[in-house]
């Protein structure tokens, strides 16, 4: 057999593979495993949703539609970040896209030229750093800094010493994945005025906005920037609405923006598959209460493991603020990728190893609680006997 690697382009070959997947693989079809590798919740879709989609097929929605979305949808887009956030913000402005993947991916081909630099804080989920790349762009990666409360920051400072001519773009995943860290708003604001006096883009990833433990949503750009402003804000429906199969997000861009995203549009995906965008228009109308139950629902699992894991001797957990991952640290200096893989064959919990998530992820694993109560506490009280041992 031929090997054609060689022969592909330097875009696709420098790319790297997650290590989530060297764990999940070993594990995947084992029902014993608890899984708490992947970033998805484990509730279905709302009957609702599942319905609109229904009734969409039925009705003929099985055609090509607008590149940007149904206008229906992004009138119900503008809705929710109305509800949620109090921000007015135009349709226009509103791009629909394959899941927040897409929207991250599109952003990056809006903004980045070969060669330019995108800064990107660490530990971060791979997906944000490797599609920077595979659009071209060369990711530089800043750590998060430790305050004395052992709480986690992104030093302006820290990101300041990191740019260079050649940076075009910052990326902040707030609440961010892998950590749980969420930017607070006086922060946020250091961000944006470092955006209009430096001409530099933010790409900021709000996937995970509704998930906040203190009773509120994590603050948003959307709130403190205007329609002229260079930031470009990604989301999706996976979490919110247990969607990731759906595979349907948005993205909310300066004015005038979308003339090019409907081109992203169109040249990469010609948009999304139109009954999926009628069962998100069910999503935005009828599914803020589900939202609350998710939430409240990963409040309760977060305490099981935060609780639960920093009883164990010698771990360490950071209680997250925002998202659904726990960042646990375990003593000692065998590998990440090494404790997970024992600790699916020894323990049948399987997690992520931190260094998917950059270097700086040595010494931790990542768990995703959004899981049920029960299922918490197995967890709990197996990780509790493998690292006893
Ligand atoms: N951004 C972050 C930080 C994520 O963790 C994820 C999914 O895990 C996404 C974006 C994209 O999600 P999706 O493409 O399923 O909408």
């Amino acid at each position: 057999q031929r090997d054609l690697a060689e022969e592909l382009s330097h875009r696709i070959r420098n790319v790297i593979t997650s290590q989530i997947g060297m764990v999940a693989d070993r594990g995947r079809d084992d029902p014993d495993v608890v899984k708490l590798w992947i970033g998805e919740g484990d509730l279905p879709t709302p009957p609702y949703i599942v319905e609109a989609a229904e009734a969409a097929l039925r009705a003929g929605h099985t055609r090509y539609t607008y590149s940007l979305g149904l206008p229906r949808l992004r009138q119900a887009l503008s809705d929710y970040h109305f509800r949620h956030w109090n921000v007015r913000l135009p349709v226009e402005r509103f791009t629909v896209t394959v899941g927040g993947m897409n929207a991250l991916m599109q952003s990056a081909q809006a903004v980045l030229d070969p060669g330019d630099e995108i800064i990107v804080p660490t530990p971060a989920w791979p997906n944000l750093i490797e599609s920077m790349r595979l659009a071209g762009g060369t990711p530089v990666l800043v750590p998060y800094g430790i305050q004395s409360d052992g709480r986690l920051a992104l030093n302006i400072d820290d990101v300041l010493a990191a740019i260079t001519p050649k940076t075009k773009a910052i990326l902040i995943n707030s609440p961010s994945n892998p950590t749980g860290w969420v930017m607070p708003r006086e922060d946020m604001e250091k961000f944006v005025d470092l955006s209009r006096q430096t001409n530099i883009w933010i790409i900021a990833d709000e996937v995970y906005a509704q998930f906040k433990y203190d009773g509120s949503v994590a603050p948003s750009f959307l709130q403190i920037t205007d329609e002229n402003d260079k930031v470009i804000v990604t989301n999706t429906f996976s979490k919110n609405w247990a969607m990731t199969g759906w595979r349907i997000g948005w993205a909310v861009v300066p004015r005038g923006l979308d003339k090019f995203y409907a081109k992203l549009s169109e040249y990469n995906t010609t948009g999304v598959p139109t009954f999926v965008q009628h069962a998100a228009i069910a999503a935005l109308d009828q599914g803020d209460e589900f939202i609350r139950q998710m939430v409240s629902r990963c409040a309760e699992t977060r305490k099981i493991f935060v609780d639960g894991l920093s009883q164990i001797e010698g771990v360490t957990v950071l209680p997250p603020d925002g998202a659904f991952y726990l960042m646990v640290g375990f003593p000692g200096d065998e590998t990440s990728l090494d404790v997970a893989i024992r600790m699916l064959a020894e323990a049948k919990v399987g997690v992520a190893p931190g260094t998917a998530f950059g270097s700086a992820g040595q010494g931790y694993l990542r768990l995703c609680f959004a899981i049920s109560p029960k299922l918490a506490r197995e967890a709990v009280k197996r990780l509790t006997g493998f690292f006893k041992k």
